[in-house]
């Protein structure tokens, strides 16, 4: 659809009124007040993926999305994130992206490119900042841009909006946080200058504020203009809150359509979008900015299903509300929560596993509970030629996915759980203060097995005799794993207790606890017994006053001092391995779990040989150094092996047999692999 057209608008449902009300942009009307935020996937980099790029944003306007945001845009070489990653500087660059403006509006949908500068957050040599200073997580230390180079800077955003027009975007996004160029600008950390672009705050905005002005000017009215505003930069050195305020109003007059909400840099050690920081825990910032500014304003972080995104909006706090791993996990989530069917949307976890990690990674980003996220093109759910007969044996992630797929594509599926529940591991990882979002992958399993006709019976082991007479065409193996015996001595002391038996509450627990094994479960049992429930992701206030945010806005960035509850428990989390536990750990997450743990004070130790355990509690030896660590329990996390008999004993048999998950490979159990897996081997069968 073209910028300038009105669009009819069905009537707002009941549930969801804030959402579902049309949002008058003067010169056009979004349908919704869903924006999906930029997110870099990696197709941006080369426009030989724009046409996966273009079905990825099809899809997502097929499902009703009111705006989107691309990934960020480089205005120049110099503002590259990454040697040859995406940039938008020259005519000949834009014909490609006229085949994903193109399926946006097709699909009936709108988008905006953004216009991202790194700053000196790119990797790579070429570079430039405010000041030479580099940042605490790139390699590079940047070049001080001059005067003359600024001036060439702003051209080049100028010259980026322009392409961006021609190329049939709706508008841009000009992106003024997170801690890339602009942001540095506006920040005294950063920004050293003596000269007009340094020094007070009046001379550190201008950049921004010529930026937007300048972009206004050459693409005239009727193009939306996004700006990204760091309202909390979570930094120290950074802006003051009047500072922002000023800030807002200069880039309204200068001509923004709509103002974006920016949570943190990159470079701040307080978590703005894992699955432990409460679902709309910044929204009221935004709040506090609808008090100065007359353009609408979106919010954002860690809105996720539409309840949240209603009240958000029923409260005030913004006009719009952006999304962008949740529309990644659910292309449809407009559309099933216009047609009252959120308790069906494919819930974003949070976990960044597939999406942030591997972006960082240099890998092709994804999602763990979608797998189809830019690979759209590739992984397609067709309709099977035959209608076969599989039985899934195992409710974990990796059988849910494998039974639901194929029921998708029209196959019989008999899903057998020997438990009472499906989930599998999911089930332990739901009750781990801060990972309560796993319970809603759990609720649209259980919603889509019912939806599909999948004849799920729990309680009931998959045996080989019975299965051999059902005459299933195959059985998709998903036994999932077992705990691996670590083979200390001493470890059938009552004292001992299995991950699985401390999580699920089987046996109490004492105050003074060793964890054997630092992987992912090891963490995650940590936290469990320093976190007291109910869990701080439950409660905003509290989480923002245990890692520090200043809610006040009396502090530069917006950073106070934590007030970390004490734990409940002195927890030791031990590994063989030499060094700090922890290292292994996924890269935008580790960080935070680390850093939660060592604020409970739980002390983690590497290069640990575990000599027994006995009466006194778990005998060690690190450094060469004999000790006791005297403890009521000890909790097994020692990692996983594959659980296959059923495997084999149906291969026996003669009966085909596909193994998924950690069934298949344990050493890497984890539901990105396991659903990923599963998802492909079903779309073939
Ligand atoms: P893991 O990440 O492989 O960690 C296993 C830990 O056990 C390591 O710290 C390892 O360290 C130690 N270990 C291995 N062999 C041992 C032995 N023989 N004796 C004593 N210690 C031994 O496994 P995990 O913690 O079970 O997590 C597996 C995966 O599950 C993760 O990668 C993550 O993706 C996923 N995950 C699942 C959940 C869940 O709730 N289900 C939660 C978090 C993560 P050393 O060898 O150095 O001692
Ligand atoms: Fe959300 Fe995890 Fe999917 Fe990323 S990988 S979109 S965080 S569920």
């Amino acid at each position: 659809m073209l910028a300038g057209m009105s669009v009819s608008q069905p009537s707002a449902p009941a549930p969801y009124p804030h959402l579902f009300s049309p949002l008058d942009l003067g010169f056009c009307t979004l349908p919704n007040r869903v924006l999906m935020g930029s997110m870099h996937t990696g197709l941006e980099d080369h426009a030989r993926d724009f046409g996966r790029l273009a079905e990825y944003f099809a899809e997502r306007a097929r499902g009703g999305v009111g705006l989107m945001v691309t990934g960020g845009f480089a205005p120049n070489i110099e503002g590259w994130l990454k040697p040859f990653a995406s940039r938008l500087s020259s005519r000949w660059q834009v014909a490609p992206h006229r085949r994903i403006t193109g399926a946006v509006h097709a699909a009936g949908g709108r988008i905006c490119l953004q216009i991202l500068h790194a700053g000196r957050y790119g990797v790579h040599p070429l570079i430039v900042a405010p000041s030479a200073i580099k940042s605490p997580i790139t390699p590079f230390t940047p070049r001080a841009l001059s005067e003359r180079g600024i001036e060439r800077t702003i051209r080049a955003f100028v010259r980026c909006a322009r392409l961006a027009q021609d190329a049939g975007y709706d508008g841009v996004e000009i992106m003024g946080s997170e801690g890339y160029l602009i942001n540095q600008f506006l920040a005294e950390r950063s920004n050293q200058r003596k000269d007009r672009w340094g020094g007070s705050a009046e001379n550190r905005m201008r950049f921004p504020v010529e930026i937007v002005r300048r972009t206004r000017e050459t693409v005239g009215r009727d193009f939306i203009i996004v700006y990204r505003l760091s309202m909390l930069d979570l930094v120290d050195r950074a802006q003051a809150w009047d500072e922002i305020v000023a800030l807002a109003k200069q880039v309204e007059a200068a001509g923004a359509t709509l103002i974006n909400t920016g949570i943190g840099w990159h470079e701040a050690r307080i978590p703005t979008i894992v699955t432990s920081v409460p679902r709309a825990a910044f929204t009221w910032v935004t709040r506090r900015m609808k008090e100065s500014v007359r353009i609408p304003l979106i919010t954002t972080n860690r809105i996720n299903m539409p309840e949240v995104a209603e009240q958000v909006l029923a409260r005030g706090d913004a006009d719009m509300v952006s999304m962008a791993r949740p529309l990644l996990a659910d292309p449809e989530w407009v559309a099933k929560a216009r047609s009252a069917r959120a308790d069906r949307i494919n819930t974003c976890i949070a976990c960044n596993q597939a999406c942030l990690d591997h972006v960082f990674e240099n890998r092709l980003a994804s999602c763990l509970v979608n797998p189809r996220a830019c690979h759209e093109t590739e992984l397609v759910i067709a309709p099977a030629a035959t209608r076969k007969r599989f039985v899934v044996a195992g409710a974990g992630p990796a059988g849910l996915a494998a039974a639901c797929t194929l029921a998708e594509r029209g196959h019989a599926v008999a899903l057998y759980e020997q438990s009472g529940e499906i989930g599998g591991q999911f089930n332990l990882a739901k009750r781990i203060p801060g990972k309560e979002e796993f319970s809603e992958t759990l609720r649209y399993f259980r919603n889509r097995l019912a939806d599909l006709g999948v004849d799920v019976r729990l309680n009931t082991a998959a045996d080989p005799a019975s299965l051999q007479s059902s005459h299933c065409d195959a059985v998709i193996v998903a036994t999932g794993v077992t705990p691996r015996d670590p083979r200390i001595p001493g470890q059938d002391h009552p004292m001992v207790i299995s991950y699985h038996d401390a999580v699920m509450g089987v046996r109490p627990i004492g105050k003074r606890v060793a964890i054997v094994g630092a992987g992912g479960i090891g963490f995650d049992v940590a936290e469990f017994l320093t976190q007291p429930p109910p869990s701080p992701t439950t409660d905003i206030a509290r989480w923002t006053r245990e890692w520090g945010v200043d809610t006040t806005l009396a502090h530069r960035g917006g950073i106070d001092k934590p007030e970390v509850e004490t734990s409940p428990r002195e927890v030791w989390l031990l590994q063989r391995t030499p060094g700090k536990p922890g290292k292994r750990l996924n890269k935008t997450t580790g960080w935070v779990h680390r850093a939660a743990l060592k604020a409970k004070g739980v002390k983690m130790l590497g290069g640990v040989t575990y000599e027994r355990i006995d009466d006194a509690g778990l005998h060690v030896t690190i450094d060469r150094e004999v000790r006791t660590l005297e403890v009521d329990n000890v909790i097994i996390c020692a990692g996983q092996e594959s659980n296959r008999a059923l495997a084999d004993e149906l291969i026996a048999l003669g009966i085909p047999v596909h193994v998924v998950g950690g069934a298949d490979v344990a050493a890497e159990l984890d539901a990105k692999r396991a659903i990923n897996q599963a998802t492909r081997l079903a779309a073939t069968l």
